[in-house]
Order: structure tokens, then sequence, then C-alpha cells
């Protein structure tokens, strides 16, 4: 049993009512359990985040970029153990557990030297009336609960919790039940720096201890990563009380292939968008689209290398795809495998889970996959990926944007111009041009339609947790 809420400095059992068990999906098996969080220790841990407040937005910018800059140094420091935690607990292969690691290092870097420039954009406001002066003041937003999911765990929390902490704001963080003990190394890490009590705070748990946090009036702000039902309802909390929110939610975004691509070089693209972190990815490219004069070229080559993609234990070979985290996504993958039998779809590789222990499937391609198919329209996470064809550059823009989501899309022809011209026309957050999924925490993440509301990462993600005050006087 893991001790494994931190609040108000102080790590403590849970005594809430959920236990709750971490797993190994490449065993399907138990590795540690705890207690969730109960909604009165949540209340705590605002309390605490409430208390810290007054001196944490009073401290200086450059204080709080030193303070970043240890997050990001004692991340390094515990380099193995994270990267040997997400592969045990997400099925990350090393790779992929090491770059989220370098992310997450990233992000505080990034916001030190943000922080740092805090205090030069607090400047007076030039007015075209005579008599009056003013001046901006970039304030904190207060107290923000910040809930996350299981995909990303230690990048998803760095995405939050860097730009909060760097605007001044205290904050409590619920990582998901599925991964609880990754996001200690943050607490871990503010024990280590001394970063005043209060202003991190964890606490684990399930829907009811999400919710408790969601519904507390003692927030000023809350930034949610997940779906889009448990989205809806976080909104809901949030206009109960008018305080705003943050929403990063699910995807189904799309691939285009145009004919003059190198047919090696796409697949290398659609491959890895569709099979990172077995599809897990809010981002993950489901839907390819591919032009008529070179889908017959492409779509073989597609199906050879998923069928030969090195899937497995993490921890104990090496892999280029691990299992599925969870055996709830498990299971609904392979609900959707039957739904494709039951719609007849052409299955060209996979569509099916592995015979072994564990939670694993094969990386799945589906052909000419009708507009109105459940597989083409709904979020599946996990390595499933749908084709299309399409004639005509306008046709292709039109698809993409047929979609009740717009988080991200990757364009890939030889012709620069047109690549340009495709990613202006579509209705998503990011657009990746002849390139695998990489994203540089000084560019934006974030989605129009049903992706979301508002934007992490660069200057804007930093934005979301200030608020703007300005001053004016009378000069007469
Ligand atoms: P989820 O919505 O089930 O859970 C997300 C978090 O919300 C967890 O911590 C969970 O415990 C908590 N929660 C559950 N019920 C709650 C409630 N009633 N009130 C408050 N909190 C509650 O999502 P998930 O399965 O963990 O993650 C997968 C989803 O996340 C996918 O839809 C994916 O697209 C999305 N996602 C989006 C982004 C992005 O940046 N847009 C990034 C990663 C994941």
């Amino acid at each position: 049993m893991t001790t494994s809420h931190y609040i108000a400095g102080r790590w403590v059992e849970g005594q809430g009512s959920d236990c709750i068990s971490v797993n190994d999906p490449a065993l399907g098996q138990p590795f540690a359990e705890l207690m969730a969080a109960s909604v009165a220790q949540v209340d705590q841990a605002v309390t605490a985040a409430r208390g810290a407040l007054p001196a944490w937005k009073n401290t200086s910018a450059s204080e709080r970029a030193a303070y970043l800059r240890g997050f990001a140094e004692q991340l390094g420091q515990r380099r193995e153990a994270l990267i040997t935690l997400q592969m045990r607990n997400n099925g990350k292969p090393r790779h992929e557990a090491e770059i989220d690691l370098d992310d997450a290092i990233a992000t505080f870097g990034y916001y030190a030297e943000l922080a740092e420039q805090l205090p030069s954009k607090n400047r007076d406001v030039p007015l075209a009336a005579p008599g009056f002066s003013a001046r901006t003041r970039l304030e904190p937003v207060g107290v923000v609960g910040l809930i996350v999911p299981w995909n990303f765990p230690l990048v998803t929390s760095a995405w939050k919790l860097a730009p909060a902490l760097a605007a001044g704001c205290t904050v409590v963080l619920k990582p998901s039940e599925v991964t609880p003990l990754i996001e200690q190394a943050y607490g871990q890490i503010a024990d280590a720096l001394g970063l005043p009590a209060g202003v991190l705070n964890i606490v684990n748990g399930k829907a009811e201890t999400g919710a408790a946090l969601s519904n507390h009036n003692g927030l000023d702000k809350l930034s949610f990563t997940g779906s889009n039902s448990v989205g809806s309802q976080v909104m809901r909390s949030a206009s109960a009380q008018c305080r705003p929110v943050t929403l990063e939610l699910g995807g189904k975004s799309a691939i285009v292939v145009f004919d003059d691509c190198d047919v090696g070089q796409a697949v290398e693209w659609i491959v890895a968008g569709i099979t990172w972190n077995a599809g897990q990815m809010c981002s993950a490219t489901s839907r390819l689209l591919v032009q008529d004069g070179i889908a017959d070229a492409l779509l073989p080559r597609l199906q050879a290398a998923l069928e030969q993609l090195r899937v497995g234990n993490p921890l104990t070979e090496e892999v280029e795809m691990g299992p599925l985290t969870s055996q709830a996504q498990w299971l609904k993958v392979a609900g959707y495998f039957a739904t494709a039998r039951e719609e007849g779809l052409q299955c060209l590789a996979g569509g099916k889970a592995l015979d072994r222990d564990g939670w694993f499937v094969s990386p799945t391609l589906y052909a000419d996959v009708p507009k109105d198919s459940r597989l083409w329209t709904e979020e599946i996470f996990g390595p499933v990926l749908c084709a299309r064809r399409f004639a005509t550059e306008e046709q292709a823009i039109a698809e993409v944007n047929d979609s009740r989501f717009g988080l991200v899309a990757t364009v890939c022809s030889a012709d620069l111009e047109r690549a340009e011209r495709v990613a202006d026309a579509l209705e998503v957050g990011h657009v990746w041009i002849n390139s695998v999924q990489a994203v540089f925490v000084e560019t934006s993440w974030g989605g129009t339609k049903g992706s979301g509301i508002g934007r992490e990462l660069g200057p804007w993600g930093l934005s979301a947790y200030q608020s703007v005050k300005h001053v004016t006087r009378c000069l007469g």
C-alpha cells in the first residue's frame, strides 16, 4: 500500500473509499495499490493551496524561475526510475518513456525562462487620450485545480504545473487513477527543493476525487485534460461557479498523403502517428486520407509495416509498441474490432487482440472505410487506423474538416506550397508537414471544435494561468 497524497507539504495516507490497483499492462497484473483521497482530503488540499497563495504570488519571478529550474534538474536526477516506471505502468517502449521525460524537463526549463521575463510584461500602456496614464499588471489567476489523464502522465502534468507555478498560482493536481505513482515525483521534488508547503498539492483518486476537486468552490480555475464526456461534466461545474476552465479533450485526427510523396517516408509518418504510445494519443492520426495516385502502392507497404512492428513487453523485450495501458482500454478497442466486423470493414492488418498475457492488440488497418462508420468518426484511442482515398486537394480538406473534433493533422506532400495551403485550411490546433508528431514547448497545444477550449505550451500556456489587470490614473 503506497502513501501517495501530498497535501500541505506532507505525505498522507488516503482516507477515501476507493482502493486503486496500479497495474503492469504487459502482464495484466497489479504491482501496487493505494487508497484514494477522500472528499475531505481534497478540501484540505484546496485549503492548503489557498493558504499558500498570498506568499507564493508575491515571490519574485526569479525566485519562482529558480524553483522551476530545480524541477527540471531533479527530474533529470530521477531519470532511470521515471523511465522504468512509465515502461512498467504505461507500457511505453523505452525510447518513448525517455522522450516523455525530456519533454517534461524542457517544459520546466522553458517556463523558468518565461517567469524571468514576467517583470518586463508589466509595462505602461500608451494612451491616445491626454490626462491619463495606464499600466498593465499580469497577476496569477489564483488557486488552480489540474486534472490529468494517464496516457502521458509526466508530460501532461508538466504542461500544466510549470506555467501555473511560473505565473504565481498554487495548485492541486489530480493524476489519473491508472497511473497514480508517476506524478508523485513532482511531490518528492517539491520536498527536495523546499517548495513552500501548500504551493503544490497532489491528490490521487478516481471520478469521486476528480469531481470533489472540480466542484470545489475554493478554486479560481480548473484545467482539465481527458475525455469529452468527463470534460463536459467539468465544464458544467465550472459554469455553475462562473469560473474559467481550460479543456484539452479528444480527437479523431487525419493524416493526408498526396501522391507526390515518397511512399517509404509516408509509411514511416503514418505508422508513427497511429502506433506511438500504442495509439493512445489524443493526437493520434487515426484517419488516413490517401490520394488515388499513390493509394495502391502505399497501402500494401503500410500493411507490411504494421504487421512487422515489434509488439511486446517493454521491460523484457526490444519493442516498438507496448500493450494498451489499461484493461478498460483493451476492452474498448476490442469492442471496435467487433464493430468493424459487424460493419463488414475490409481489414488489411491486425483487427484482433494478441494471444498472450497482458493487454496487447495488433496494429490495425482498415481500408476504404465508409464516412459514416463508427470507426471513422469516433475516437478509439488504440493503434487502429482507418483509410479512405481522395482525388483532389479540396476533397481532402473537406474530409479532414468533416469531424466534430479539431485537434491536429499531418500533411505529407513534396509540393511545399500546397502543403502550407492545406495546413492553413484545416480546422485544427496544430498541423505537421512532412513530419512525425514533434511537439516543441515554444509552440501551442490544443484544439478547435470538440477538442477543447484554450491552449497549453508556449506563451499561451502561461497566459492560461494569468489574469490581466490595468491601473489607470487621472493625471489632472
Ligand atoms: P478521463 O476523462 O476518463 O479521465 C481524465 C481524468 O479525469 C482522470 O484523472 C479521471 O480520474 C478524472 N475524472 C474522471 N471522472 C471525473 C469527474 N466526474 N470529475 C472530475 N474528474 C474526473 O480520460 P482518460 O481516459 O484518463 O484519458 C483519455 C482521454 O484524454 C482521451 O479522450 C484523450 O483524447 C484525452 N486526452 C486529451 C489530450 C489533449 O491534449 N487534448 C491529451 C491527453 C489525453
